[in-house]
């Protein structure tokens, strides 16, 4: 169709996996762990097949983890959800974005995205003929950060929804809640949606903490709340996700995802539910461990000299292209996987405004520490 035309090509993550595997180069483009999540979850989805849960499960996903779910939520925000109608199971959080998107917005509608944003939006967007109203996150001397004007002025007579990312890919920004508050002003004062991409919500460092918007006044009756297992527990390949939200915005989602997938992963979905309820003390340790490894490898960019931008939260820190005299990290990106023998992903590919991302390159910290050390060394010299 017309209105996909530019999607037909590989996404970013996929051409730049495939570039480190021709050249043998140190992948730190496409954002996946070196090591696999608890040893407890793993038993749990052997068990799980072993116990014959191979077969459809609903369509709004195995019961067990719509319970878990809705007290991972109840626990860490005070934010209640009833699990037969408020919570649904999704092939990863990217399915539930792409229902959400179709199912809550008319063709012609506006959705308010920051920029940049996670490739699947600007598709998705594209494929339910919605147009996207991007708002610059520009980096202040301290932090990403956004023009409240700006935000003010993006919201229109077509806006139906803000769509939001926090913890921030690529950034790896964590929105605070006075940012938060006027998101959710605009929401309530405007009668939008807000759909909230959480899948970075475990992963957050330097003491600060990650707030759901659905948590504050007036907005968890019109929050969609969206996560998943893949950055949670190691586990991106099993492609559990799911979202949270009031009973008309989850009947939503289910409306399209029923007909999309149906239902996924059944015995995965069982070793989530056991993880959610009794891995978390697994993901403090992980937590910890990529915020150590984040610092190795600022340390060791530093050691170039190359300017590094502060990223609290995710897999991810952005470094500046300029740094290696070029103000194009998109060709600096192809070049290091020669030079360096290390893959990154040129932040360009993520910007709706170009011009904006252009000297950014986001770099991936959630790899083996030996592996971190040698490629930020190997960087480091090519400054
Ligand atoms: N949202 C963001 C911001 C992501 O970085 C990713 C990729 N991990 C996803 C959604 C997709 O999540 P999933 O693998 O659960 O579909
Ligand atoms: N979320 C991953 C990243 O940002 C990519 C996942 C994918 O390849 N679709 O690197």
């Amino acid at each position: 169709a017309a209105r996909l035309r530019d999607l037909a090509g590989p996404t970013i993550f996929s051409e730049m996996t495939a570039l480190a595997q021709a050249a043998g180069a140190v992948n730190l483009g496409q954002g996946f762990p070196d090591g696999d999540g608890p040893a407890a979850l793993l038993e749990a989805a052997h068990a799980a097949i072993d116990q014959g849960l191979n077969q459809y499960p609903p369509a709004t996903g195995l019961p067990v983890l719509r319970k878990a779910i809705a007290a991972r939520r109840a626990a860490d925000h005070g934010v209640e959800y009833d699990p037969e109608t408020e919570v649904v199971v999704t092939a990863g959080a990217t399915e539930a974005i792409a229902a959400a998107l179709i199912g809550l917005c008319e063709p012609g509608d506006e959705v308010v995205v920051f920029d940049p944003l996670y490739d699947s939006y600007g598709a998705c967007l594209a494929m339910a003929e919605v147009r996207r109203v991007p708002v610059l996150l520009e980096y202040d001397g301290t932090r990403f950060s956004f023009d409240p004007d700006a935000l003010r002025a993006a919201v229109g007579p077509r806006t139906r929804l803000i769509l939001l990312n926090t913890p921030h890919n690529p950034s790896g920004k964590v929105f605070d809640a006075r940012e938060l508050a006027l998101i959710a002003e605009l929401c309530v004062e405007h009668d939008l949606i807000a759909v909230v991409d959480e899948v970075y919500e475990y992963l957050v460092y330097d003491g600060l903490r990650h707030l759901t918007p659905a948590a504050l006044p007036g907005m968890r009756e019109r929050t969609l709340s969206i996560s998943s297992a893949g950055k949670t527990f190691s586990a991106t390949g099993w492609k559990v996700g799911w979202a949270c939200g009031p009973a008309p915005l989850v009947t939503a989602v289910r409306t399209v995802k029923q007909y999309l997938t149906f239902g996924t992963g059944t015995p995965f979905q069982a070793a989530v539910a056991h993880g959610l309820t009794a891995c978390m003390d697994w993901v403090e340790e992980l937590r910890a461990g990529l915020e150590s490894r984040r610092d190795l490898l600022v340390a060791g960019l530093r050691t170039g000299g190359i300017t590094t931008y502060p990223s609290s939260a995710t897999y991810f820190l952005q470094m500046d292209a300029r740094s290696f005299g070029t103000g194009d990290g998109d060709a600096l990106c192809r070049e290091l996987v020669r030079s360096a023998g290390v893959v990154a992903i040129p932040s360009v590919a993520l910007y709706d405004d170009k011009k904006a991302g252009r000297h950014l390159v986001r770099l991936a910290f959630c790899k083996d520490e030996e592996l971190l050390a040698g490629a930020a060394g190997r960087l480091a010299a090519q400054a």
